[in-house]
């Protein structure tokens, strides 16, 4: 199949820059935000169509990046896509979802491929994001230039729901790792030790991570928490991964006790919290703030 036109649904913190790459390499690309007014501002800014959710949903390669599955069962009803179209869903979604979609759009002659990213809004912004897809391997062969243009990697990792079981593992590893991290350094902060300069040596030593190297010092110590990325949409990828768990009884009791961690802090925080903000919990309970000297 040639690939002419694409549309984007959902210009979320992600999606707007997703979305704006479309152009480098097609002419017709439609985008659909529920508030319009944003998909009109996408399309002056990056020359892509504002369009009704019908015109989108006739476009050759449809994207997604709505929060959860549900808004993307809804989005999907509404926007009827073609026959012989392929819907990519790159929210970070539920696997038993991503299985009904596949089956369901299967019957309409579409296909569904999940594909949630990683790389937060600045890999987005600068298009290299690692994308995680389940589903049928040929076709994403024929998705691969359209996704191709915000991705730095594109890995295919199994059948339908193996995208989005890759992506809840990660984001709680991630969760576990800056908890943990938050842990020790509110130890450190109790003995007294000056904690840009722990951080430093972390940096430089076996305890470093992405979250102590790209999240801690900018988000934490600095106390700016800037709202790239919802606390709560990580409580659900949490949750996704211990659900998906569940269903096979496997035994992981430290990330576990992160997703509850994890959903106690978003229940306790203000609903428009950032991930990091997850700190100010541990903060709380320990009577101390962790900021730079
Ligand atoms: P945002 O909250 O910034 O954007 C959500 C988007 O979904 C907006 O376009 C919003 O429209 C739309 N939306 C919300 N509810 C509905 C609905 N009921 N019907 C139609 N549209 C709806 O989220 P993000 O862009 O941060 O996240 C999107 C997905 O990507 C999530 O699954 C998240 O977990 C994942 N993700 C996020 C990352 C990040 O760093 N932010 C990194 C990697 C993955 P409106 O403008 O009208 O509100």
């Amino acid at each position: 199949m040639t690939i002419k036109s694409v549309a984007f649904i959902g210009l979320g913190a992600m999606g707007w820059h997703m979305a704006s790459h479309l152009t480098k390499v097609y002419t017709d690309v439609r985008v659909w935000n529920r508030t319009a007014s944003k998909a009109k501002e996408h399309a002056r800014v990056f020359a892509t169509q504002a369009t009704s959710l019908k015109e989108a949903g006739q476009a050759d390669i449809i994207f997604s990046c709505l929060p959860t599955s549900k808004q993307v069962e809804e989005i999907i009803q509404e926007a009827q896509p073609k026959t012989g179209s392929i819907w990519v869903d790159c929210t970070s979604g539920e696997p038993q979802s991503a299985q009904r979609l596949q089956q369901q759009l299967k019957e309409q002659g579409v296909t569904y491929l999940d594909a949630p990213v990683s790389g937060q809004t600045i890999g987005a912004e600068k298009g290299t994001l690692t994308v995680m897809v389940g589903g049928d391997p040929n076709m994403l062969e024929q998705a691969n230039p359209a996704i191709q243009t915000f991705a730095g990697l594109i890995q295919h990792v199994g059948e339908s729901g193996s995208g989005f079981a890759v992506k809840a593992v990660n984001n709680i590893l991630m969760a576990a790792n800056l908890w943990a991290l938050a842990e020790g350094m509110c130890n450190l902060k109790s003995q007294g030790v000056e904690l840009d300069a722990a951080l430093k040596c972390i940096n430089a030593s076996s305890g470093q991570s992405n979250m102590s190297h790209h999240i801690f010092a900018q988000r934490v110590l600095s106390r700016e928490f800037p709202l790239t990325f919802a606390l709560n949409l990580l409580a659900k990828d949490a949750t996704i991964a211990t659900q998906l768990a569940g269903t096979t009884q496997t035994i992981m009791p430290v990330l576990q006790l992160t997703q509850q961690l994890y959903r106690s802090a978003s229940n306790n925080l203000p609903s428009e919290s950032d991930f990091s903000s997850v700190v100010q919990q541990l903060e709380q309970w320990n009577n101390l703030t962790l900021q730079s000297a």
